[in-house]
């Protein structure tokens, strides 16, 4: 049944939604790249271990006993996810996010940052207290590393530095040359770290193989729920670093002064950038998320999505008035996630009409990576407004755009659905 079948089930297949046009269909949820929904078995493991969950590192009771174990666990669950090599540390956060914040806060003094005018916002605005870079929208992989390689190699002092770079873009969907970045920036004496919220729901990702510094995700990004997220790699910045939240947890000794002040002594591991009480249960989630990808198979699921992704993408190409936004163009290797263009519409009209004639949820707007959406739609940077839905005069070239994105729960007949409602 083309209607339910897709590699992994997840929650919210029988959602039905009222059509303007009257009726109700099925609810065709295409915004993975926002929010994918939860895996079933995702929510099977975390229904059964919810009623035991107890405060983890903080009890000597068996409930609490299970937590800590759990947690730990799904450390190592991650850490085997992204094949991190011995003596990286993964630390829970809430989210990609809170990830790159928190490294953020542990550059070394002096430290420069090299990012892609192109990056999502998450990426491209944690660094501005550090002296930042910002390296000109590449489009060709090829020229990505040229232009990274030229900002390396001219920095003054030849200090300490760090390159953030998308591993997957949240609006083209195009794959970006992560390992001869990373060979880039470490000839060069800098540290790399991948922002994976797009990349690691779709494609297996290994730190070892891409030799990056740090990962970062999102676990509702990766069929997990909300308020969990990751930062994989290097201990030493961490280590050496305030800690993100200062709080029970991270501080292993704390004592009055004589002068009446406070000392404390700060924990060294993952523990010293997860103050307070840690979510266990959204970590048990991201680690559920990662087995069960794991147990899919990554091959599968990309042969199954790049079958996806040429419905959409040779669907749309039979509708003259649309155009697909690119950075690196047609041939560039992609996850499943296409945002275009309407000649003659407004994209926030377009995207309601896909909702409500035919019960399909996309996005529209800027995608929170105004820069990219700009240089890609060609449009003046003065006169555009900000996330969400800027309006376009009629007549006038669209200023923001639709996304569609879809992953391991999406079954052909959403797919197929949109290519028909948009022509
Ligand atoms: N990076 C990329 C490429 C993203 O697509 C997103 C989410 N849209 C983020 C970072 C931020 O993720 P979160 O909102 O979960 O912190």
């Amino acid at each position: 049944d083309r209607s339910v079948s897709a590699p992994l089930p997840v929650l919210g297949r029988d959602v039905t939604v009222p059509l303007v046009t009257g009726g109700e269909v099925t609810y065709a949820a295409l915004d993975y790249a926002a929010s994918a929904p939860a895996l079933q078995r995702v929510w099977d493991d975390v229904a059964a271990y919810a009623p035991y969950y107890g405060s983890v590192h903080r009890g000597a009771g068996y409930l609490s006993q299970l937590s800590t174990d759990l947690f730990e666990n799904a450390r190592r669950t991650v850490a085997a996810f992204l094949d991190c090599r011995p003596a990286d540390q993964v630390v829970f956060t809430r989210s990609t996010t809170d990830s790159l914040n928190l490294l953020a806060r542990a550059l070394p003094a002096d430290c420069r940052v090299f990012v892609f005018e192109t990056e999502h916002h998450a990426s491209l605005l944690p660094w501005r207290e550090a002296q930042v870079t910002y390296v000109d929208a590449p489009r060709t992989p090829e020229q990505a590393v040229a232009t990274l390689e030229r900002a390396l190699a001219d920095r003054e002092p030849h200090g300490p530095a760090l390159v953030c770079v998308t591993g997957a873009s949240n609006v083209t969907g195009e794959l970006w040359p992560v390992r001869r970045l990373a060979a880039a920036a470490h000839a060069h004496g800098a540290r790399i770290v991948l922002d994976a919220a797009q990349l690691a729901p779709h494609h297996p990702v290994s730190v070892r193989d891409l030799d990056v510094d740090w990962v970062a995700f999102s676990g509702h990004k990766l069929y997990a729920p909300f308020g969990a997220g990751v930062l994989a790699g290097r201990a030493d910045w961490l280590r050496e670093a305030e800690p993100y939240l200062a709080g029970g947890g991270a501080s292993r000794r704390v004592s009055r002064r004589t002068d009446g002040g406070v000392d404390v002594e700060w924990h060294e591991g993952a523990a010293r950038h997860e103050a307070g009480s840690p979510n266990v249960i959204g970590a048990y989630a991201i680690a559920s998320a990662c087995k069960a990808l794991t147990e899919a198979g990554f091959d599968t699921l990309v042969a199954r999505e790049q079958h996806l992704i040429r419905t959409v993408r040779e669907g749309l190409a039979e509708v003259p008035e649309v155009s697909v936004l690119s950075l690196f163009g047609d041939d560039a290797p992609r996850v499943g996630v296409v945002s275009f263009v309407v000649a003659g519409w407004n994209s926030s009209h377009f995207a309601a009409a896909l909702s409500a004639e035919y019960g399909i949820g996309v996005r529209d707007g800027l995608f929170c990576a105004h820069p990219l959406v700009r240089t890609l739609l060609g449009s003046d940077p003065e006169t555009q407004g900000e996330c969400g839905a800027p309006e376009a005069a009629p007549g006038e070239k669209s200023l923001n755009a639709v996304r569609v994105s879809f992953g391991a729960g999406t079954p052909d007949e959403h797919v197929e659905r949109f290519v028909t409602a948009v022509k």
